[in-house]
């Protein structure tokens, strides 16, 4: 079970992690570059609320990203908190701009567009998870669940005090006032091990990019710029844009990983990675390389 210290980095998910790469090596679709930058920026939200909780990480136990299966029904919680006396289940929204709740309750973004209630999927959220909490023994009164929005730009007119909303503004103090050093008042342990029971190790819905239709370019990236980076020395590659150098070691390394990211599923040969890099190691030396891997 991952929980949040002070040095915890959020891990990429797998499918940003693949248009990441391909972004560098292929032309997305217009789809495919819309939905990496919704990860990105669903992503940044959530590392902002980490590093604001970080501080509180010895007294809070903090598990992010969850997805489990409850029911036949999956359920994602970007960050569940558990403190001495309450358990927090937060929704991440990093929606920026102007948002609007109309008179009838509908969701509109800053272009006007509707859009799905957080709320209803939060409600959604905890009724599972409070079936969880009622099988560990533990008191459903205790949980509470907020959709909380990081972004300092975000507004949202029409919406109430009474409603389950953290905004920006508010995040600080609200992590404060619940890291009170209080007994604790219920087994957290037994929510943790129901939580293990009933955790996917990724969620059964991403679908990832079908790499058979894309094109992707060979080579060695520079690991900044993106570039084509070649041969410099017998032992060091070269980025042909910002000059940058790196070690022949640590370029092969690197984009070996990429590899087996793009081509996770399929068998990997020799010969592809060496196609993979345009040619720019030799044989024998990936084959040195794989032999140590
Ligand atoms: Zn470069």
């Amino acid at each position: 079970m991952v929980i949040i210290s002070s040095s915890y980095h959020r891990p990429y998910s797998q499918e940003l992690e693949l248009l990441r790469i391909l972004n560098r090596r292929s032309t997305l679709t217009e789809k495919q570059r819309n939905r990496l930058k919704q990860l990105e920026i669903g992503l940044a939200g959530e590392v902002f609320v980490d590093n604001k909780l970080k501080p509180y990480s010895e007294i809070l136990t903090v598990i992010p990203d969850i997805i489990m299966q409850i029911n036949h029904t999956h359920i994602q919680i970007d960050t569940l908190i558990l403190s001495p006396t309450s358990i927090y289940l937060f929704e991440i929204k990093n929606y920026f701009g102007n948002y609007e709740i109309t008179e009838d309750g509908y969701w509109l973004s800053p272009k006007h567009n509707y859009i799905l209630n957080p709320l209803i999927q939060l409600e959604r959220t905890q009724s599972l998870v409070r079936q969880l909490l009622a099988e560990a023994h533990v008191s459903v009164e205790l949980l509470q669940g907020y959709v909380l929005f990081p972004d300092p730009s975000f507004t949202l007119y029409g919406a109430k005090q009474t409603m389950p909303i953290i905004f920006s503004s508010q995040l600080d103090s609200f992590f404060k006032q619940i890291s009170s050093k209080l007994h604790n008042q219920f087994s957290q342990q037994k929510v943790i091990e129901r939580i293990d029971y009933y955790r996917l190790v990724s969620s059964p819905f991403t679908k990832l990019p079908d790499i058979n239709t894309m094109m992707i370019r060979p080579g060695v990236l520079c690991f900044f710029c993106f570039s084509p980076m070649t041969k410099s020395s017998q032992r060091t590659f070269k980025c042909t844009d910002c000059q940058k150098i790196e070690s022949a070691q640590n370029a092969l390394k690197r984009t070996y990983d990429e590899y087996t990211r793009i081509y996770q599923d399929h068998s990997t040969s020799l010969q592809s990675f060496h196609q993979y890099t345009d040619k720019q190691f030799s044989y024998s030396t990936i084959h040195r390389f794989l032999r140590n891997c």
